[in-house]
């Protein structure tokens, strides 16, 4: 069997091939979005995956990440505009599935170590189901 691959050097991928990401070896994040680590998927498209945090400091407690790696908010460009904004609209989205669009939900991006942020690959939580303190801890 031919290797379509092979048989042109500027034959175009075939269209059933996977996407590509931006990725970054040993990223914890980058492992779930590939499948390499499990996760309790809840929401995919072309530009974001959401799932299940694995330790949940709220009932409903979701994270969205970006499909590319990119580490921090601060590091973030004008070029990620769209995809964080996705992001933010995903994450409501997400929040009025699970019938917390009235009652409210917070999210929140950690960026950096001086703010909590453990996971080195942008991610914003989604927290609803329970009454919170401002300002957050
Ligand atoms: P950060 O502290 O970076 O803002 O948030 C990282 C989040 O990732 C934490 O809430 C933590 O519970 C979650 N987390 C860490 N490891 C895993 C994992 O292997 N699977 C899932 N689903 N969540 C994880
Ligand atoms: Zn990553």
């Amino acid at each position: 069997m031919s290797n379509p691959s092979s048989s042109s050097s500027s034959s175009p991928p075939p269209s059933s091939s996977p996407p590509e990401h931006v990725s970054k070896a040993d990223c914890l994040f980058c492992k779930i979005r590939d499948g390499q680590i499990p996760a309790t998927i809840v929401y995919r498209d072309e530009r974001v995956l959401a799932f299940k945090d694995i330790g949940p400091k709220a009932p409903l407690h979701q994270l969205v990440i970006p499909l590319d790696h990119i580490e921090t908010l601060a590091e973030a460009a004008p070029a990620h505009e769209a995809l964080l904004g996705h992001m933010m609209l995903t994450a409501a989205q997400l929040a009025r599935d699970a019938g917390h669009g009235d009652k409210g939900f917070r999210v929140v991006m950690n960026s950096g170590v001086g703010a909590g942020q453990t996971v080195f690959h942008l991610h914003l939580h989604i927290l609803a189901g329970r009454s919170f303190g401002w300002p957050p801890g």
